[in-house]
């Protein structure tokens, strides 16, 4: 470890955990009591600190709000019956956050701060995870642009944080899916693969107006020829077609590659099901539905880990999947919640011990 990248510690003196219940606390609203900070200036990255939870003061000309040079990551911590804490696969995050920073001509991230940086403040700030079932602490690494000069450049300076949010259950209600046909998410060659800011500012629009018309999400199709299906809101997605899952390769760079979508394909190949990382075009799955083989379809993702998918509506043709029987959506979400509540063995070294 560099001497400029060691981790300053400063307390705060009034916890805010006593006036939070974490029993079904909502996504992303409350914070803990602590957070990271690091500066990145001349080339290299300084003054990390964990500092009490707090505003930013900000820069009119600040370029990352002009620009949207800002990528961001999400991963959670659990705490076992013991009480230890862990973090679920965050050398994956990692590994992605930086990839996002290349791609965005941001500066990489020490592993001294992303992971040590994580680490340390998850101890600090343990008594915030919560331990009821489908419970967990949402970690939120935040990279962005701090140069206060408007141009379009890269910035030269950049402010790297971690927050923390405890968090209950997410997207607990099956979900109305609306296949977007018009508006894309993302093209070849373009920042899908990076958790880059404005990939969600860019699909908010078109998840609006699927919601006025009574849809929970959208799922995107490829920009070239409107056909093939790609991901859906902030969650990777996967069709159960008899004995095989369905679920887009990510050889185009359109989609982000999700480490639940990863874990998901892990915890199937266990049960025995055929996984197919191939372009799923919306005919096959239309196909796949008059036929009655397409008996499931989930979204994975941190936030939700696996959330079912009740209906699909493509244009005005509208399928609708029995909810009563979903046992591979069920089997694979409880394999996955017990692997990160420490229940079952960890076989594939998933979880990092705070
Ligand atoms: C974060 C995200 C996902 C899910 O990735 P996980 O690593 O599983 O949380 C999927 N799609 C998009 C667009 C995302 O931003």
């Amino acid at each position: 470890m560099i001497a400029t990248t060691e981790i300053k510690i400063s307390k705060t003196e009034h916890s805010k955990l006593n006036e939070v219940s974490l029993e079904n606390v909502p996504f992303g609203k409350f914070f803990t009591d602590h957070m990271l900070e690091a500066d990145y200036e001349n080339g290299e990255w300084k003054n990390v600190e964990i500092k009490p939870y707090q505003p930013l003061l900000i820069a009119p000309s600040n370029a990352a709000l002009h620009y949207g040079q800002s990528i961001f990551e999400g991963i959670k911590a659990y705490k076992d019956q013991q009480g230890n804490a862990y973090i679920f696969r965050p050398y994956d995050n990692f590994k992605r956050f930086n990839i996002s920073a290349e791609r965005m001509q941001m500066p990489t991230v020490p592993e001294e701060i992303f992971i040590e940086g994580m680490r340390k403040l998850i101890e600090i700030d343990k008594n915030w995870i919560p331990s009821m079932a489908n419970h967990s602490l949402y970690i939120r690494p935040l990279m962005f642009a701090s140069d206060e000069v408007i141009g379009v450049r890269p910035s030269d300076n950049y402010k790297f944080i971690i927050m923390l949010s405890p968090t209950g259950p997410y997207y607990a209600a099956p979900m109305k899916i609306w296949v977007e046909e018009k508006y894309v998410r993302a093209a070849e060659g373009g920042v899908g693969y990076a958790k880059a800011a404005g990939n969600y500012g860019g699909a908010m629009y078109v998840a609006a107006q699927a919601k006025k018309n009574g849809f929970d999400q959208v799922l995107w199709m490829d920009a070239k020829e409107h056909k093939y299906v790609q991901e859906c809101g902030v969650m990777n997605v996967f069709f159960i077609v008899g004995n095989k899952a369905l679920t887009p390769d990510l050889t185009a760079g359109t989609i982000l590659a999700g480490v639940t979508r990863d874990t998901v394909i892990t915890v199937l190949k266990e049960i025995g099901l055929v996984i197919e990382e191939r372009p799923v075009s919306i005919d096959e799955i239309i196909e796949a539905y008059k036929a009655g083989t397409l008996k499931e379809v989930f979204g994975t993702g941190t936030a939700a880990t696996v959330a079912t998918i009740k209906e699909l509506q493509y244009k005005d043709y509208n399928m609708k999947f029995d909810l009563t029987n979903l046992t591979i959506t069920s089997g694979v979400k409880k394999r996955v919640d017990a692997i990160r509540s420490c229940e079952a063995p960890d076989t594939y070294d998933w979880m990092f011990k705070v």
